[in-house]
């Protein structure tokens, strides 16, 4: 599943081939995707791209006239590639661009979102979102505060869009293994020195993962190459019965709201 890096580096990858460019129109092949594709996206046409950004794990393309909203779910991609470039099964939707180049979005399990608004700050779906983990909003006194009261388990708790966007499972596992933090830990029970910790670790997984990421960049011009989520070095994440790479404690995995987690018994305690 792609997570916060991945969509950070194909919102780079596919930028410069959008932004100050104009639609021509927008080709939808299949709108059945999580949600139906927003009508008014088909009826686009002749609009000028402003601007990209993320929200969260959504791509924002700006427009003057609105928003269009991607996400790309468990499976989902994007790519540019040549209007007459030929289409693939799960090639669902085309932005053509009037530079003889197209966005095209990819996704066999079709779990991804292609929206529009003309209000981005009362779109439904950013109402309830919290700080950005890259932003200095996501820091250790927020954390603290948001943390008190939380008889949830941390990893749970980090993973809530509510508190801080964009930590899915990989990076929520490896933050905690960094930290040397146990995922069922009541989030409650964080220290100020903690979250301190917290904030710095994810911060820094994340940064280094899009920094990784960037060397992908080139993939999202290969017309039959599928722009990675890219292979990372993980330390615990996937890792069952491999040594911990601090102690040599063979990593355990347990299952926390659904979710496969990974632990070093030893490096990781709930105390
Ligand atoms: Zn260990």
């Amino acid at each position: 599943m792609p997570e916060l890096p991945e969509v950070e580096t194909a919102l780079r990858g596919v930028s410069p081939y959008l932004k100050g460019f104009m639609i021509e129109k927008i080709v939808v092949r299949q709108p059945q995707l999580r949600w139906a594709v927003s009508p008014e996206l088909v009826a686009l046409e002749k609009i000028n791209i402003l601007k990209l950004t993320r929200r969260a794990k959504y791509l924002i393309i700006h427009t003057d006239q609105g928003y269009i909203i991607g996400h790309l779910g468990m499976s989902g991609s994007v790519r540019i590639v040549p209007h007459d470039s030929p289409i693939d099964k799960h090639d669902h939707i085309d932005i053509v661009m009037n530079n003889g180049k197209l966005l095209r979005y990819n996704d066999p399990r079709r779990f991804g979102a292609w929206l529009w608004t003309k209000n981005l700050e009362e779109f439904h779906l950013f109402l309830k979102l919290g700080p950005e983990p890259l932003s200095d909003e996501f820091n250790a006194e927020y954390l603290f505060k948001k943390s008190r009261k939380k008889l949830t388990a941390l990893k749970t708790f980090l993973m809530d869009n509510a508190v801080v966007v964009g930590i899915g499972n990989i990076y929520a596992n490896e933050t905690l293994f960094l930290c040397g933090l146990h995922p069922l830990k009541l989030a409650t029970n964080l220290t100020r020195k903690q979250c301190e910790l917290i904030v710095t670790t994810i911060k820094n997984v994340l940064s280094k993962a899009i920094e990784q990421g960037g060397t992908t960049l080139k993939d999202f011009l290969q017309p039959d190459g599928r722009p990675g989520y890219f292979a990372q070095e993980l330390l615990v994440y996937g890792n069952k019965n491999k040594p911990c790479p601090k102690c040599g404690t063979k990593i355990e995995s347990l299952i926390i709201g659904q979710r496969n987690s990974y632990i070093c018994p030893h490096c990781q305690k709930k105390r």
